[in-house]
C-alpha cells in the first residue's frame, strides 16, 4: 500500500517536526507561562501525528490527541497574548472552564464508544468518533478567536496587520488540514504535504514567542520561503528513498529526520538572506519615510510625544524590529525608558554603571554598533596592553545586549554638539576618554536611541545610520526646546505671582481701610461711652473681615499645589449635585436682595456619558463658580427671562492623527455677555467687574480643570449672554 505508507511517513515527519519545535522551546530554558502552554500545544499536535502513524491504534488514540489540539491552542494564544499585549483587555488567562469540561466529556465519550464497540446493541456509539471529529473543525476555528479579540481592540496599525497575518495563516492552515482529512470525494482522505501548513503555523507561533513580538510580512515571507523550500527538499529525499531506492518506510523517516536536522540552519540562513535582498526596494521607501519624519518632528513640542511619533513611524517602516528611546533623568544620574516597540528593554540605564558606553557616545559622537564593536574586538585581541580596552569593549557590548540594541545612537544637546564633534576628530582612539575623567552627561548626552533588526546581522548601512542619527538629533532639539519652554513658563509664573501679590495687597488694603474707618467711629469718646450707631460700624467691621477672609482663603486655594483625589466620576451626577447646592444659595440671595428673581435652570445631560477621572469636590467647586457667575450676570433680569442651561456632551479632539474623546460641559446664560475688555482679562487673578467680586473664581476654576487635563473656554453667544465650556478628557 504505497499511498498509506506515504501518509504514515508524512505523519511521522510531522510528528518529528512538532517534537523538534516543541523541543526547541523546552531546551531554550525559558519558563514563561506562554512557553509552557506552547509546549502543551505542540505536544498535542505531536501526539496526534504520532498516533496517526500507527494504523491499528490510529483511530482512538489519534482522535483522543486531536481533541486536545483546539483546547491547547486557545490556551496558548490567550496566555501568550496576555503576556505580550498589555494594552488590551483580555479575558482571564487560560481556557475557560467550559472548554475543559467539553474536552473531558469528549474524551470520556470516545473512551466509552471504543469500549463498547464490539457490542452490537450499542451500535449508536460508533457514531461518536465521527461526530467528535466533526466538532473539532469548528472548535479549531473558534480557538483563533483570542487573536480576533485582540485585533479588534488594538489601535496600532502595525500590530493590527501582524495580528491579521496570524489569523489569516491560522485559518488557511486549519482549512487545508481539514480538507485533507475529509473523506475522498470532497477532501483528500489523509495527511499530505499541505498539512505542512499547520507545521508552518506552529513554527510561525514559535518564532513569535521567541522574538517577543509579532512577525512582519518580510519576515513571514522569508520564513515561509525557508520552510517551503525545506519541505520540498525533504519530499524530494523522501521520493528518492522510497520510489527509486525502495528503502523501507521506517528507515525513510530516520533519514529524512536527519537530513532535516543537518540542513535546516544553513538553508535557513541562505534563503533568508535572499529574501532580504529581494526587499531592498522597500528600504528606499523606508528611508523616505524616515526623512519625512525628520521634517515633521520639529512641530512637536513635548519630548514624550516626539518620542512616541518617532517610534511609531519607525515601527511602521518595518525597518527595525526593536527600538527604544531613553532620556536623561532630571537629576542626571541615569536614563529613563520613554518609549519602545519590539522587545522589552530595561526600564532604566544607570549613568555610572554604564559609563563605557556613554563615554564612547560622548567622545566619538557616532553611533555604536555591535558589529563595529566585534570588529574592534578582533583588532585588539592579542595586542599587548589591550586588556583594559578589550574589557571596555566587552562592557559596551554587554550594555547593548541589555538594551536589546544592535546599535545605539546618542541624542546630543545642540549646544555641545559642535565642541564634541571637534573633540571626536582630535581623539583617535575610541577609548580616549579615560574612566576617571569628569563626565557630565547632562551637558553632553541627553538621551539614547537604541535600534535593532533581528532579521539579519549585517544590517545598518551608514546612510541609514545617518538618517537615524538625524532623527535622534531632532529629538535632542525637541527635548532642549521643551526645557527652554519649561524655563520660560517658570519665568512667566514668577511674573504672574508678582502681579498677583500686587493684586492681593490691593484686595486686602480696601477692606482694611474700611475696618480702620469703622473702628475709629466705634472708638469710645472722652466720656468712655460708645457712639449711638456703633452697632452699624461693628457690622461693617464684621462684613469686611469676612471679605478679607474670603479673599485670602480663595487666594490660598489658587496658590496651593494640586491635592486632588482622583477617581472615576460621572460628570452628570456631579452637575446634579451642584444644582442641588445652587438652589438654596439662590433662594438666600432672593431673600436678602429685593427684586432678585432666581433664574430657571435647564439641564440637558447626555445619557451614558463616559466617565472622567477627577476629584468630585473640586469639580463641583468649578461648576458652582461658573453657575454663580451666570446667575450673577443675569441678576438684573427680574422679568423671569433669566435662564441658565447646563449641557453635557462629547467633543472629540484630534492631535497628530490620534483622536481623543473629551467631555464638554456648557454653562449658557442669558445675561449681557462678557464685554470685550473683560474678555481679554478673563482668568487673570483678581480681575473682576463686580463691586464685591474677588476675581479669583475663574482662575481657580481654570487651574482645577487644567489639573484634570482639561481646559475652560469662554465666548459670547450670538443672541446675547455668555457660554463657559469646561472640557475634560474621558477616562
Ligand atoms: P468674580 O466673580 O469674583 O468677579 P471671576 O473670576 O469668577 O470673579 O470672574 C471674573 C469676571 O469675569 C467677572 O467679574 C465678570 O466680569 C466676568 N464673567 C464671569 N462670568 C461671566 C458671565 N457668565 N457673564 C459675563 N461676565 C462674566
Amino acid at each position: 500500500m504505497p499511498a498509506a505508507a506515504g501518509i504514515s511517513s508524512i505523519s511521522a515527519l510531522m510528528a518529528a517536526l512538532c517534537a523538534v519545535i516543541g523541543g526547541a522551546v523546552m531546551l531554550s530554558g525559558r519558563r514563561r507561562p506562554s512557553h509552557q502552554t506552547f509546549l502543551y500545544f505542540s505536544t498535542s499536535l505531536f501526539l496526534w501525528h504520532l498516533f496517526s502513524v500507527f494504523r491499528d491504534l490510529r483511530a482512538p488514540l489519534a482522535l483522543a490527541a486531536l481533541l486536545f489540539v483546539p483546547v491547547t491552542l486557545i490556551l496558548f494564544l490567550r496566555t501568550w497574548l496576555r503576556e505580550s499585549v498589555t494594552s488590551v483587555d483580555l479575558p482571564a488567562r487560560g481556557a475557560p472552564r467550559t472548554i475543559w469540561a467539553l474536552l473531558i466529556l469528549g474524551e470520556l465519550l470516545l473512551f466509552y464508544s471504543y469500549s463498547v464497540s464490539s457490542d452490537p446493541k450499542q451500535a449508536w456509539a460508533t457514531r461518536i468518533p465521527p461526530l467528535l471529529k466533526a466538532l473539532v473543525v469548528p472548535s479549531l476555528y473558534l480557538s483563533l478567536s483570542p487573536l480576533w479579540q485582540v485585533y479588534r481592540q488594538t489601535v496600532s496599525r502595525v500590530d493590527k496587520r501582524r495580528l491579521l497575518y496570524l489569523i489569516g495563516v491560522g485559518l488557511l492552515a486549519i482549512t487545508v488540514t481539514v480538507w485533507e482529512h475529509l473523506p475522498a470525494p470532497i477532501g483528500r482522505g489523509g495527511a499530505a504535504l499541505g498539512t505542512v501548513l499547520s507545521i508552518v503555523y506552529l513554527y510561525f507561533l514559535h518564532q513569535t514567542l521567541f522574538l517577543e513580538r509579532l512577525l512582519d510580512i518580510n519576515e513571514l515571507l522569508g520564513r515561509v520561503v525557508v520552510l517551503s523550500a525545506f519541505v520540498l527538499l525533504l519530499s524530494a529525499v523522501h521520493m528518492l528513498l522510497t520510489s527509486i531506492l525502495h528503502v523501507e518506510p521506517n528507515q525513510v523517516v530516520t533519514v529524512v529526520v536527519f537530513v532535516m536536522l543537518i540542513l535546516y540552519e544553513p538553508l535557513r540562513r541562505f534563503l533568508e538572506a535572499q529574501v532580504q535582498r529581494l526587499t531592498t526596494h522597500e528600504r528606499i521607501e523606508q528611508m523616505q519615510r524616515m526623512a519625512e519624519l525628520k521634517s515633521t518632528l520639529p512641530n512637536v513640542i513635548e519630548p514624550r510625544e516626539a518620542v512616541r511619533v518617532a517610534l511609531s513611524v519607525l515601527e511602521e517602516t518595518r525597518r527595525l524590529t526593536t527600538a527604544s528611546v531613553y532620556l536623561l533623568e532630571a537629576d542626571g544620574n541615569g536614563f529613563e525608558l520613554v518609549g519602545s516597540f519590539g522587545g522589552r528593554p530595561v526600564e532604566r540605564l544607570d549613568a555610572a554603571a554604564r559609563r563605557p558606553l556613554l563615554h564612547r557616545l560622548v567622545s566619538r559622537h557616532q553611533p555604536v554598533t555591535l558589529e563595529q564593536l566585534e570588529r574592534e574586538h578582533d583588532l585588539y585581541t592579542g595586542r599587548r596592553g589591550s586588556v583594559a580596552d578589550l574589557e571596555t569593549l566587552d562592557a559596551i557590548a554587554r550594555t547593548l545586549v541589555e538594551l536589546q540594541a544592535g546599535a545605539v545612537i546618542g541624542i546630543y544637546p545642540t549646544r555641545s554638539s559642535e565642541s564634541a564633534r571637534r573633540a571626536s576628530t582630535v581623539s583617535g582612539s575610541i577609548l580616549q576618554v579615560s574612566e576617571d575623567s569628569s563626565f557630565v552627561p547632562s551637558e553632553q548626552l541627553i538621551g539614547l536611541l537604541c535600534i535593532k533588526d533581528e532579521r539579519s546581522r549585517d544590517v545598518f548601512a551608514s546612510a541609514e545610520l545617518d538618517l537615524l542619527s538625524a532623527i535622534a538629533a531632532q529629538l535632542g532639539i525637541t527635548v532642549q526646546n521643551s526645557q527652554l519652554y519649561e524655563r520660560m513658563k517658570e519665568r512667566d509664573r514668577l511674573a504672574a505671582l508678582g502681579q498677583m501679590a500686587a493684586g492681593l495687597a490691593h484686595e486686602i488694603r480696601n477692606p482694611l481701610g474700611a475696618i480702620k474707618g469703622a473702628a475709629e467711629f466705634i472708638a469710645p469718646g472722652a466720656d468712655g461711652r460708645l457712639p449711638e450707631d456703633a452697632g452699624d460700624f461693628v457690622r461693617i467691621v464684621i462684613e469686611e473681615t469676612r471679605r478679607l477672609n474670603r479673599v485670602v482663603s480663595q487666594f490660598l486655594d489658587y496658590a496651593r499645589p494640586w491635592r486632588g483625589d482622583e477617581v472615576p466620576l460621572d460628570v452628570n451626577s456631579v452637575i446634579e449635585k451642584t444644582v442641588a447646592v445652587l438652589k438654596p444659595i439662590m433662594e438666600e440671595q432672593a431673600s436678602v436682595q429685593p427684586g432678585f428673581v432666581a433664574p430657571s435652570i435647564v439641564l440637558e445631560l447626555l445619557p451614558e456619558l463616559p466617565q472622567v477621572r477627577g476629584d468630585a469636590e473640586q469639580l463641583r467647586q468649578v461648576f458652582l463658580n461658573l453657575a454663580l457667575n451666570a446667575v450673577q450676570a443675569m441678576a438684573d433680569k427680574s422679568d423671569g427671562s433669566a435662564q441658565l442651561t447646563i449641557v453635557t456632551g462629547l467633543r472629540p479632539t484630534g492631535r497628530l492623527g490620534s483622536v481623543t474623546q473629551n467631555i464638554e460641559i456648557r454653562f449658557q446664560d442669558k445675561g449681557s455677555g462678557i464685554d470685550p475688555q473683560a474678555m481679554k482679562n478673563l482668568f487673570i487673578p483678581f480681575f473682576t467687574t463686580k463691586e464685591r467680586g474677588t476675581g479669583l473664581g475663574l482662575p481657580i476654576s481654570q487651574r482645577i480643570v487644567e489639573n484634570h487635563g482639561g481646559f475652560i473656554e469662554a465666548r459670547n453667544r450670538p443672541g446675547g449672554g455668555a457660554t463657559f465650556v469646561v472640557i475634560l478628557p474621558c477616562l
